[in-house]
């Protein structure tokens, strides 16, 4: 049994540079994982090849966020995700590219250079976690950690083509996992299928006592049962709530809604009346908040530090951060500090967490009437490499659909649906209530043993 997974251990350097252009990939361990191969417990991750994004620690190697600022910080601990996938069994091979800081949706702002989608390189795979996408994706591994904040999982999981969980705010611990907005931010899984992606949900999912904000809540296995499937209450979207969404992929929507009615189940529209302002909300919280954790990244806490013989402390705060970081970086926290600031505290950061209690109230509302709520993943097909990087707030429009559900902290899925035009991938979105992850398997696999050819 373990002869496969060697050699495919083995092959992983070949395989990288096959594959080097697609650039998803920051650092090759699999080195580590074939000298651990014999040690490695067996689990219920045992055959499976492995991928982290590269804000996830794992002790003794680099985890860079893509960010010049910590290049050559080695990590001195594991995230309790990362030594869960270890503890099941599983083979990390590669830490991946993506986003600095996980801040983007198209993975090109990295330091290390931009990352291709694999169905068509001259566009991007998504972001922030579009590296963990790609080697999906490609086959290199079976399963990757990424990290969803505001959609980095479900948005680069729908333009490459497989399925991408966003798990329920708490559900997995966060210990260990570099911050960018601790109130949203949750790693989430990749793998083309369901399956597989509810195996490696389960490994990581559970109480961790080093993250105060992860949940007790028991984690039961995941058996598809097509009758409780069946049983399922869907929601859709008004036609209002999908206006700017591209004809090819409402097409998908409609025929999606089609195939769930065909199956028997009861669908009904359900109106989210304040996700609309989801996105305004999202961008004032969350920059505040990452003002507040990469403060610490000051070249004398943490990060690289930049420093002449004349520099006084001022200079060396200023000098290290303005190189350290990358523009949206810096756009970000200067954001976030402006609304935080006296006099502007109320005006915005209060109101976006009034938005934000209204849109849970939205979701509240949804889930008293149905189980699982379908959307749209993006309202667009994956864009061209540099043609929204200088525009910021038309690549903030990608996130249309998938933040609301991070405002409210509830679990989603991309899940893929065929292809559109050029044989791009569709993805669509399932959410469910809080602690609701089983309903979206059933769901998905409903789904996947319909549209897998
Ligand atoms: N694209 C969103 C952003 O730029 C989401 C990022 C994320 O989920 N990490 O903030």
């Amino acid at each position: 049994m373990t002869q496969p997974v060697r050699d495919r251990i083995a092959g992983i350097p070949a395989a990288l540079q096959e594959q080097s252009a697609l650039n998803a990939v920051i650092a090759d361990i699999s080195p580590a994982a074939l000298d651990g191969l014999e040690a490695a417990p067996e689990g219920a991750l045992s055959q499976l090849l492995l991928g982290i994004k590269d804000n996830l620690n794992l002790a003794g190697s680099a985890a860079t966020c893509a960010s010049r600022t910590l290049q050559g910080y080695i990590s001195t601990y594991t995230a309790t995700a990362v030594q869960q996938l270890l503890d099941a069994g599983g083979h990390l091979v590669v830490k991946t590219n993506m986003d600095e800081f996980a801040m983007g949706s198209s993975s090109e702002y990295s330091c290390f250079g931009p990352v291709h989608n694999p169905h068509d390189a001259d566009l991007v795979p998504g972001g922030s976690s579009g590296g963990s996408a790609v080697v999906v994706a490609t086959g290199l591994v079976d399963a990757a950690l990424g990290s969803d904040t505001g959609g980095s999982v479900r948005q680069p999981a729908a333009f490459c083509g497989i399925y991408g969980l966003k798990p329920t705010y708490g559900r997995v611990s966060r210990y260990g996992l570099v911050a960018f907005a601790s109130s949203f931010d949750q790693i989430g899984v990749f793998a083309r299928s369901t399956g597989t992606t509810a195996s490696v949900y389960q490994a990581i999912a559970g109480h961790d006592a080093r993250d105060s904000t992860s949940a007790p809540e028991p984690v039961r296995p995941f058996e598809f049962d097509g009758q409780r499937a069946r049983s399922l209450r869907v929601g859709i979207l008004p036609p209002a709530e999908l206006a700017g969404l591209d004809p090819e992929i409402l097409e998908r929507y409609r025929e999606l809604i089609a195939f769930m009615e065909g199956e028997g189940l009861p669908v009904q529209e359900i109106s989210l009346p304040h996700a609309g302002h989801g996105i305004a909300a999202y961008y004032i919280l969350t920059t505040a908040e990452a003002s507040s954790n990469l403060a610490r990244f000051d070249g004398i806490r943490y990060g690289r530090r930049l420093q002449t013989a004349d520099s006084d402390l001022e200079s060396v705060y200023t000098d290290s951060r303005s190189s350290g970081f990358g523009p949206e970086v810096q756009r970000r926290i200067m954001l976030g500090t402006y609304v935080l600031s006296a006099g502007y505290m109320d005006k915005y950061y209060g109101r976006a967490q009034r938005v934000r209690r209204s849109i849970q109230g939205d979701f509240t509302a949804a889930f008293s009437e149905v189980d699982i709520l379908l959307t749209p993943t993006t309202p667009t097909f994956p864009f061209a490499i540099g043609s929204q990087v200088d525009n910021p707030l038309a690549m903030y429009l990608s996130d249309l659909f998938t933040v609301p559900m991070s405002l409210a902290g509830i679990p989603a899925m991309s899940i893929p649906v065929g292809q559109g035009r050029n044989g791009l991938p569709i993805g669509l979105q399932l959410c469910a209530t809080t602690f609701g992850e089983e309903s979206i398997f059933q769901m998905s696999q409903l789904i996947e043993n319909q549209f897998q050819t």
